[in-house]
């Protein structure tokens, strides 16, 4: 049993039923069952630059613009952006932000074929299959570290936020989760979905910027689908 918050620390969460539990601090809810609290490795055919890429077109090309558009970095000639967990998406991101993306690498579970064919398009791929933190190799100089759809996948919640706020730097970090903002709708969708492991709140995001220094700049929260959130600078 997990019992204490994954993210928080905090003890004696809230039995919503069994097995899940509601932090009374950050309000993360989470699986308890160790049995269950693995990342499912993605199937063959949904890992990096594969047949799905279509479908996630439309979706990426929004979470692009407002990238884009919610941060300075539109402005700067060349950047280097980090996409950790980029999943089908690196090469297409890469093409959307060709324009002003001096240095795109994505990390992910990825096979040695995915790797190469996102070298011939100019972007580099970190495999994580050995390593799940391999991408904090990656953070220097980083202007953009995106982070979608990610956190409610890993096993060691806490382990991956302290290691971000090393490695962080000055990088703009945009991240979007699964967002329901009533547990029990929290509790539905990790139901429904066996590969992910915890589902968040807006005040679990306010606490993430905490534990990470950072300032919230955005959150938008589009119930009961995601929220996209962003944070900047070092907070004192
Ligand atoms: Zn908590």
């Amino acid at each position: 049993m997990r019992k204490a918050c994954p993210l928080c620390g905090e003890s004696g969460g809230i039995s919503l039923r069994k097995p899940f539990l509601v932090c009374r601090n950050c309000e993360l809810v989470w699986n308890t069952d160790p049995t269950v609290t693995r990342y499912v490795q993605p199937s063959e055919d949904t890992k990096c630059i594969d047949s799905k890429l279509e479908e996630f077109q439309n979706l990426t090309r929004m979470d692009m613009q407002m990238i884009l558009s919610r941060t300075s970095l539109s402005s700067k000639k060349k950047v280097k952006i980090l996409d950790i967990g980029c999943g089908s998406q690196a090469l297409l991101l890469c093409h959307l932000a060709k324009n002003l993306c001096g240095e795109f690498v994505g990390a992910d579970y990825v096979t040695s074929k995915a790797i190469s064919q996102a070298k011939r398009n100019g972007v580099r791929l970190v495999d994580l299959t050995y390593d799940n933190f391999a991408w904090t190799k990656e953070t220097n100089n980083c202007d953009l570290i995106i982070c979608s759809h990610v956190f409610e996948h890993l096993v060691q919640l806490r382990q991956f936020v302290d290691q971000l706020r090393e490695s962080i730097g000055k990088a703009t970090f945009f991240g979007a989760v699964p967002m329901f903002s009533n547990s029990e709708w929290s509790v539905l969708e990790l139901m429904d979905n066996p590969e992910h492991i915890q589902s968040f709140h807006e005040k679990t995001i306010r606490i993430l910027a905490k534990i990470l220094n950072r300032r919230l700049e955005t959150l938008i929260v589009r119930v009961p689908f995601d929220c996209f959130f962003q944070l900047e600078g070092g907070v004192k």
